[in-house]
C-alpha cells in the first residue's frame, strides 16, 4: 500500500537559474556592495556639487573684486576728471575776473587742477585695455594739450592786461578746448559706465550659470539618489518579501515550490537555506506520515491507514478479514519477545505475499490492504465478487502460512483465526460497499465468535449483530441489575469421590432479567468481561458468598464457596487486598472462600498472572485452576502457580467413560495434578458411567448435575439441611 502521505510533501521543483539581463550584469550581488555604491555615488556626486559651488563662488568673488577694484575705481576717476575739467574751466574765468593779487591764488588752484587732470589721464592710460577707450583717451590727451597751449596764451593775455584778448582765447580756444575734453572724458564716463552695465550682465549671467549649475546638480544627485535609494530598497525588499511568502508557504505547508533564486547573495544565502530547511521539513513530514500510518515492525499500514481512503470509488473494499495470531502472549513469555515479533513479521509478509498473489490472479481486486492492527491481529482490506473467493484467499493463507517458523532455536506453528466480513450480496444492483470501519467491527464481532466456537474462521451474520446488539443492551442493564438485586447466586455442591460427602459449592451467578428473564451467564458474562463489567458482578458475588458462608460457619464451617474471577478482576488494582479487606469484615476463615480462575484467563498474561495469584494466594483464600484443559498451560507454567484445586473441564468429560483417548488425557492431568499436590476436580458428571470412570481415573471430586444441579433459595436451604453434620 502508498504512504498516504499528502500531496505537499512531494519532491521539490528544480530551482531556476536567474540569468543576468542589461544593468543586472554590473548592479553587486552583495546587499553590502550595493549600499555601498548608493552611497559612494552619492558622497562623489556632493563632492562635485561642492567643487563646482566653490570654485564658482570663487570665480564671482574674483569677478566682483575686480569689478569693485578696477572698473568702479576708473568709473570714479573718469568722473573726477570730468569734475576737474569742468572746475578748471571755471577757475578760468575767475582768473581773468579775479585782480592782480586775487590771481596767485587762482593760478595755484588752476595748476593744482590741472595736475591732477594728468594724474588721472596718466592712471587711465595705464588702465585702459580697451582700444576704443584709448582712443578716447588719446582724444582727451590732445585736447588737453591743446587746452594747456591756449591757456598759457590766455594766461600772458591775461598778465599782459589784455583782458579783451584773454576772453576772446578763453571763448575761442579755452572754452572749446575744454569743451572737447569734457565732452571726451563724458565719452570716457559713458563708455565705463557701459562697461560696468557689461560687467554687471556678466556677472549676472554667471551667477545665474552658478545657480543653474548648483541646481542641475543638486538634482541630479537627488535623482541619483532617489533612483539608488528607489533601486537599493527593492533589490532588499524585494527578495525579502519572496523569503516571506515563501516562509509563509513552508509554514502553511506547501512544500512544492523552491525559494527562487536573486540577484542578491545574503537573500540567496537565506533563500537556500529555506529550501534546506524545507527539503527537510518536507523529509520529517513524509517520515512522521510514514511513522503515523505504518507500523513499524511490519512495515504494514496500521489501523490509521486502514481507514485512510486511498483507494478511488471502483476498488473500495467490500470485505474485510480480520487475522488474529493464536497463542501470540503464550509465546512471547515463554520463548521471548523476539520470537514472538518474528511470528508477526512472518505472518505479515507470508499473509500480504499471498493476498497480493491473490489480487494478480484476479481472485480478489487489485490493490488489496494488510494492515496490522494491533499485537498479532491484521486485518485485510479487499474487493471480493463472493464469500467464496474470500474463503479460497482464507485458504491460500493458510497455505502460506503453514510452514513453520524458525526463530531462535524454536520451530513454531502459525495459526491464525479469522473473523470475516462483507458488504453482503454485491451482484445486487443496490449493493453498496460498507465503510470500513462497519466492516471492521463486524469482522471483531465474527472473530470473537470464531475464537468462542473454536474454530477457525467465521463470517459475520445477521444473527450476530442481533446477539451483538443484544449483548449491548443487556451490559447497559447489568449496571443496574446490579444495584436492584436481579442477579442471584446459585450454588452447586461438590462432592468428594472418596467419601460422598459435600466438600464445597461453587457459586455461579444468574440473572433474572425483568423483560428477557432468565439470562444465561454464558451469554453475557463473556461480553461483561469484555466490557470490564465483570468486576462488578464479582464484587456482588464475593460478598453473596461470604454472607453465605457466615451463616454456614455454625453447622457446616467445612463448606467452602468458590466464586468465579476473571482476568479483568485479577487486572484491577488492589484486587486481592479488596477481597481480603472484605473476607476481614465478614468474620469467615479466608480458607473457606475460593477462587476460581479459568486457565485461558490465566495464559492470557501468563507472567502478570503468576505474580497476581500469588498476592491472592498471600491473603490465605485456596485458588482454582478452571476449564483446565483448554488453555494449553505446561507443567512448567503450573508449578509456578499457588494453586491447590485442578477442574477439568467439562468437554472432557461429557461421555467419558465412551472414549479411551480422553481416558488417557484425563488420567495424565490427573497424575500431574496430583503431582504438583492438587485436587483434582472433574467438572460437568452427568452419569453413573462417568462418576465411576472418573473415579477409576483417579479424581478427587466431582461436581456435576448427577451429583446436584445448582440450588437457590428453598432448594438451596433443604440441601444444606440434609448435609450430615459436620465432621470436624
Ligand atoms: P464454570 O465456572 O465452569 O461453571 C460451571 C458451569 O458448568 C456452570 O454453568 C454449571 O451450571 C455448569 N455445569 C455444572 N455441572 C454440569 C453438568 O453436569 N452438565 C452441564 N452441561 N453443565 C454443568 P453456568 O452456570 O452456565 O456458568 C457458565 C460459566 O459462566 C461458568 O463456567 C463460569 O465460567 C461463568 N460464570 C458463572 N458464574 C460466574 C460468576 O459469578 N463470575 C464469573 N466470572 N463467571 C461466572
Ligand atoms: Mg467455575
Ligand atoms: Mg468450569
Amino acid at each position: 500500500m502508498e504512504t498516504p502521505s499528502p500531496n505537499r510533501a512531494a519532491d521539490p521543483l528544480p530551482l531556476p537559474e536567474v540569468a543576468p539581463t542589461g544593468l543586472q550584469r554590473w548592479w553587486p550581488q552583495r546587499i553590502g556592495w550595493r549600499l555601498a555604491l548608493g552611497f559612494g555615488v552619492l558622497v562623489v556626486l556632493m563632492l562635485v556639487a561642492l567643487a563646482q559651488a566653490t570654485y564658482q563662488i570663487r570665480h564671482i568673488t574674483s569677478v566682483t573684486q575686480r569689478f569693485a577694484t578696477g572698473d568702479m575705481q576708473r568709473l570714479l576717476r573718469v568722473q573726477a576728471l570730468s569734475l576737474q575739467t569742468e572746475g578748471v574751466g571755471n577757475a578760468l574765468i575767475r582768473l581773468i575776473n579775479a585782480p592782480r593779487e586775487n590771481r596767485v591764488v587762482e593760478y595755484k588752484d588752476v595748476d593744482e587742477r590741472n595736475k591732477r587732470i594728468d594724474g588721472m589721464v596718466e592712471s587711465l592710460a595705464q588702465d585702459l585695455r580697451d582700444d576704443d577707450q584709448e582712443q578716447n583717451l588719446k582724444r582727451l590727451v590732445e585736447c588737453r594739450a591743446a587746452y594747456a597751449e591756449a591757456f598759457i596764451d590766455t594766461a600772458d593775455e591775461i598778465e599782459g592786461g589784455n583782458t579783451a584778448q584773454a576772453w576772446r582765447l578763453l571763448n575761442e580756444r579755452v572754452n572749446p578746448a575744454l569743451k572737447t575734453m569734457l565732452v571726451e572724458s563724458n565719452n570716457l564716463l559713458q563708455r565705463e559706465r557701459e562697461r560696468i552695465e557689461v560687467r554687471l550682465n556678466e556677472a549676472q549671467t554667471l551667477f545665474e550659470r552658478v545657480a543653474k549649475w548648483v541646481a542641475g546638480l543638486s538634482v541630479l544627485a537627488v535623482a541619483l539618489a532617489v533612483w539608488l535609494g528607489v533601486r537599493t530598497t527593492r533589490s532588499v525588499v524585494g527578495p525579502l518579501a519572496k523569503l516571506e511568502r515563501a516562509a509563509q508557504r513552508i509554514a502553511a505547508g506547501d512544500y512544492s515550490r523552491r525559494v527562487p533564486m536573486t540577484r542578491t547573495q545574503e537573500v540567496d544565502r537565506v533563500g537556500q537555506a529555506l529550501n534546506t530547511m524545507t527539503d527537510a521539513v518536507a523529509q520529517r513530514e513524509r517520515d512522521i506520515v510514514h511513522q503515523a500510518f505504518h507500523d513499524p515492525l511490519t512495515g504494514l499500514p496500521n489501523r490509521a491507514a486502514l481507514f485512510n481512503p486511498l483507494q478511488d470509488a471502483a476498488q473500495l473494499p467490500n470485505c474485510l478479514a480480520l487475522m488474529d495470531l493464536a497463542r501470540l502472549k503464550a509465546i512471547n513469555e515463554t520463548l521471548g519477545y523476539t520470537t514472538g515479533d518474528t511470528l508477526i513479521q512472518q505472518t505479515a509478509e507470508r499473509a500480504s505475499l499471498a493476498l497480493q498473489q491473490a489480487a494478480t490472479d484476479g481472485l480478489v481486486g487489485p490493490h488489496p490492504v494488510v494492515a496490522r492492527l494491533s499485537g498479532g491481529t491484521f486485518a485485510a482490506t479487499f474487493y471480493a465478487a463472493n464469500r467464496a473467493a474470500v474463503e479460497a484467499l482464507r485458504e491460500r493463507i493458510e497455505q502460506a502460512i503453514s510452514e513453520p517458523v524458525h526463530c531462535s532455536g524454536h520451530c513454531v506453528d502459525l495459526s491464525l483465526t479469522y473473523g470475516l466480513a462483507d458488504s453482503g450480496d454485491q451482484t445486487q444492483a443496490d449493493a453498496k460497499a460498507l465503510p470500513v470501519d462497519t466492516l471492521l467491527r463486524n469482522a471483531e464481532v465474527a472473530l470473537h465468535s470464531a475464537k468462542r466456537a473454536a474454530m477457525g474462521f467465521a463470517w459475520h451474520s445477521e444473527a450476530q449483530e442481533a446477539a451483538r446488539l443484544s449483548h449491548l443492551s443487556l451490559l447497559s442493564d447489568l449496571r443496574q441489575a446490579v444495584a436492584t438485586s436481579q442477579l442471584q447466586m446459585w450454588l452447586q455442591p461438590k462432592f468428594s469421590l472418596a467419601t460422598g460427602r459435600a466438600v464445597g459449592t461453587e457459586a455461579l451467578v444468574r440473572w433474572q432479567h425483568p423483560a428477557r428473564g432468565f439470562v444465561s451467564p454464558a451469554e453475557f458474562v463473556p461480553f461483561a468481561e469484555q466490557a470490564g463489567y465483570i468486576t462488578m458482578v464479582t464484587q456482588w458475588m464475593l460478598e453473596q458468598a461470604l454472607q453465605t458462608l457466615a451463616t454456614w460457619a455454625p453447622t457446616h464451617p467445612e463448606l467452602s464457596i468458590a466464586v468465579n474471577v476473571s482476568t479483568r478482576d485479577l487486572q484491577q488494582k488492589g484486587f486481592a487486598d479488596r477481597v481480603a479487606r472484605m473476607i476481614e469484615g465478614s468474620g469467615v476463615p479466608a480458607k473457606r472462600l475460593r477462587l476460581e480462575i479459568t486457565e485461558s484467563g490465566l495464559m492470557d498474561d501468563p507472567t502478570h498472572s503468576v505474580a497476581l495469584l500469588h498476592a491472592l494466594c498471600d491473603i490465605g483464600t485456596p485458588l482454582s485452576i478452571d476449564d483446565f484443559g483448554t488453555g494449553y498451560s505446561s507443567l512448567a507454567y503450573l508449578q509456578k502457580l499457588p494453586v491447590s484445586e485442578l477442574k477439568i473441564d467439562r468437554s472432557f468429560i461429557d461421555k467419558l467413560d465412551l472414549s479411551p483417548g480422553t481416558q488417557k488425557l484425563v488420567r495424565a492431568m490427573t497424575e500431574m495434578g496430583h503431582g504438583l499436590d492438587l485436587m483434582v476436580t472433574a467438572e460437568g458428571v452427568e452419569t453413573e458411567a462417568e462418576r465411576e470412570t472418573i473415579t477409576r481415573l483417579g479424581c478427587d471430586v466431582m461436581q456435576g448435575f448427577l451429583a446436584s444441579r445448582p440450588l437457590h433459595g428453598e432448594k438451596l436451604q433443604a440441601w444444606f439441611d440434609a448435609l450430615a453434620p459436620a465432621i470436624v
